[in-house]
């Protein structure tokens, strides 16, 4: 079901459901990203190899399977024309399998799960649950490997307790003890069965290389309902993972645009796992990846090491990840005169404790690049006696020493095992990258 709006921004919608329900784990959604990059023939460069490049190519880089940086080499040198950044992240709060996952508990096999991140635990119960992630194995030829898995059909259940054992649950909320109350139901179990047993057969069906020993896994929790547009003109979406999968498609979507393509500046995607842990890893926002894929680009132009800190001081970028829209139900929640709407535009994120990086120039160049196109903006600050948030935008700015500005589409539920935003939004987000990327095009 559609409604009255223009049609291509329920295709730009759709699409982005298509690519979430492609990418329960990080490393499923840098996959997702790859074969995009591929169809739009992408160079894939290794870090452990030397790389040549040439102005006007297409390239990527990934770190450890989970954070992805692809770029456009501009034709003119970084250092007269910097670079054109997006950051997002590719990783979501939820559950994770610990190591020794297996549980035997009262007849059933259950899953102990570890908490990643900030989610809101309670909108994990009765939901169809299943896992993705990876799985390295020891070889017949006593080669490591590793491998994506997803099980796609429903696999797992956090039940919930039904009201006339936790009478108060309407009062109180639903508060779940995070070492008692989380193993997730897999299965039931006979006395002579074993879970370990149960669980690492189910592993092996998934696997398809000929292994002797699994050895390890990193396997998330996912809700399986696929994304979906509701309301009675289809104007909002609801799917897991809309922070930040939603920034990385528009991204993503708007680097691949012909405009963005065909740039004078080089234009660059960086995408982090680990946002939702504080992004302190080698593949982090606060790790050397950037900087670290920067400098290579600007040494493959001869940049010396000034030329690159010119290029640095040249560059721009645009941190998107996602803002919390206004919800009528909640409105003491709210900064009274910050409120933010779903589908009337891009957030512009301001924290004068610089939990995000705009500051009055960027925040100005953004509401020009919106204007430019006619996309609408609205500006968000935090209400004072509440934390705020945060997101990469301020590490790799630190660390580079960027100008940069912190956006984002509006959503609700942010950190929900269903999260919702608005259809416009991603249309609106999507064309301002889009030109933020092609504005100095050949
Ligand atoms: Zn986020």
């Amino acid at each position: 079901m559609t409604g009255k709006l223009d049609p291509k921004i329920y295709e730009q919608a759709k699409n982005l459901l298509k690519f979430i329900d492609q990418s329960p784990s990080p490393w499923h959604a840098v996959e997702t990203i790859e074969n995009l990059l591929d169809n739009h023939k992408f160079e894939h460069l290794e870090e452990n190899q030397s790389w040549s490049l040439e102005a006007g190519g297409r390239y990527y880089v990934i770190r450890d399977g989970s954070s992805i940086i692809f770029f456009v080499l501009g034709q003119i040198a970084p250092e007269e024309s910097g670079f054109r950044i997006v950051g997002a992240h590719t990783d979501s709060p939820g559950l994770r399998l610990t190591p020794n996952t297996a549980i035997q508990n009262s007849g059933f096999a259950q899953l102990g799960v570890e908490i990643y991140g900030g989610p809101i635990l309670a909108t994990f119960t009765d939901k169809d649950l299943s896992l993705a992630g990876r799985v390295t194995v020891r070889t017949e030829t006593s080669d490591l490997e590793t491998q994506l898995i997803n099980f796609e059909d429903p696999l797992l259940r956090l039940p919930n307790l039904a009201i006339h054992m936790n009478r108060k649950v309407n009062e109180e909320g639903l508060r779940l003890h995070k070492q008692r109350e989380l193993a997730l139901i897999l299965s039931s179990l006979a006395q002579e069965e074993d879970a370990e047993k149960l669980f690492h057969g189910l592993l092996e069906q998934q696997l398809d290389t000929q292994f002797n020993e699994i050895l390890s896994w990193e396997l998330v929790v996912y809700d399986t309902q696929k994304g979906s547009l509701y309301g009675p003109d289809s104007e909002f979406i609801a799917n897991g993972q809309l922070d930040n999968l939603a920034s990385c498609h528009a991204a993503t979507t708007a680097l691949l645009d012909a405009s963005a393509l065909d740039a004078k500046t080089t234009n660059v995607c960086a995408f982090f796992d680990h946002e939702e842990i504080g992004s302190e890893s080698a593949k982090g926002a606060d790790g050397s990846f950037l900087p670290d894929v920067l400098e290579r680009i600007a040494q493959s132009q001869n940049a010396n090491p000034e030329s690159y800190k010119r290029a640095l001081a040249t560059s721009f970028q645009i941190s998107a990840d996602m803002a919390h829209a206004y919800h009528p139900n909640f409105s003491n929640a709210y900064e009274p005169d910050h409120k933010i709407w779903v589908n009337q535009g891009p957030v512009i994120k301001i924290n004068a404790n610089q939990r995000y990086t705009s500051e009055s120039i960027s925040q100005a160049m953004f509401i020009d690049w919106c204007d430019q196109v006619d996309v609408p903006w609205q500006k968000y600050s935090h209400r004072s006696d509440i934390p705020c948030g945060s997101t990469i935008g301020p590490m790799t700015s630190a660390r580079l020493g960027i100008r940069s500005v912190d956006v984002g589409c509006p959503m609700w539920a942010m950190h929900s095992a269903r999260e919702s935003a608005g259809v416009v939004d991603h249309t609106y987000m999507t064309r301002v990258l889009s030109h933020f990327f092609g504005e100095n095009r050949t």
